[in-house]
């Protein structure tokens, strides 16, 4: 089990899968179920604050990872839950403990079944405490936003560089603040500010952490 967790537009997706091809493990974004369960939100139109509704919500949701996809209720949202939008009212449900400890059993019943690289924002926290190796993924907030205003021009999207920053400040901040799992290092986290390193060197440094960890003779699953 390798936890990352990090702020948003810290590279934790693209090197969560790149490790996990790398390593022959199953990749587990626990963002995207926060994202489908407030994307059921916004459709039903279910306030994302609205603590009772949003626990049941999430408790009923039926959320499949499978590699590359997820789906909810069997409908694939894998690119629906990608919007800007969705993005904000997640970090809104996720503040919200009936909606994580839904969320926290089913990352858990994935993490024990199988050889993961899950990242999020808690997993080296709360969801696997023990996990075998622990990375916090950041990079300074230029960066981060600088990254994700480059995705967001691929997907066509129309936002400005400023707004977009201010969204994702809100958003960090309030991953941050919340009282239930907020967003920080665990201590036998190992921090790496991937601000100046390209995906390769990013991706190297971990395989070499986790490569001195089988060699100190911890096994890694
Ligand atoms: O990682 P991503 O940006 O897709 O996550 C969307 C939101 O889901 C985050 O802003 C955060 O509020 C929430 N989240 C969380 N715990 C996790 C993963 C994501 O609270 N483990």
């Amino acid at each position: 089990m390798i936890a990352i967790d990090g702020p948003a537009g810290a590279g934790k997706s693209t090197i969560a899968k790149r490790l996990a091809d790398r390593l022959g493990f199953t990749y587990i974004d626990t963002g995207a179920m926060y994202r489908a369960v407030a994307l059921w939100a916004l459709r039903q139109g279910v306030n994302p604050s609205d603590m009772h509704r949003m626990e049941q919500l999430a408790l009923a949701a039926e959320i499949e990872l499978t590699p590359g996809r997820i789906r909810l209720n069997r409908e694939d949202v894998t690119e629906t839950i990608r919007t800007l939008e969705v993005s904000s009212a997640a970090s809104k449900v996720a503040v919200i403990p009936g909606v994580r400890r839904a969320m926290v059993a089913k990352q858990r019943e994935i993490g024990e079944r199988a050889s993961v690289v899950m990242e999020g924002r808690d997993i080296g926290t709360i969801v696997f405490p023990n996990a075998d190796v622990k990375i916090f993924l950041d990079a300074q907030p230029e960066e981060r936003v600088r990254r994700r205003y480059q995705e967001e021009l691929l997907k066509g999207a129309s936002i400005g560089e400023s707004a977009l920053a201010e969204q994702m400040q809100e958003r960090d901040r309030r991953d941050s603040a919340r009282a239930d799992s907020p967003l920080t290092q665990a201590p036998d986290a190992i921090y790496l500010d991937s601000t100046a390193l390209s995906i390769e060197e990013v991706e190297e440094t971990i395989l070499k952490i986790v490569r001195a960890r089988v060699t100190n003779g911890k096994e890694i699953s």
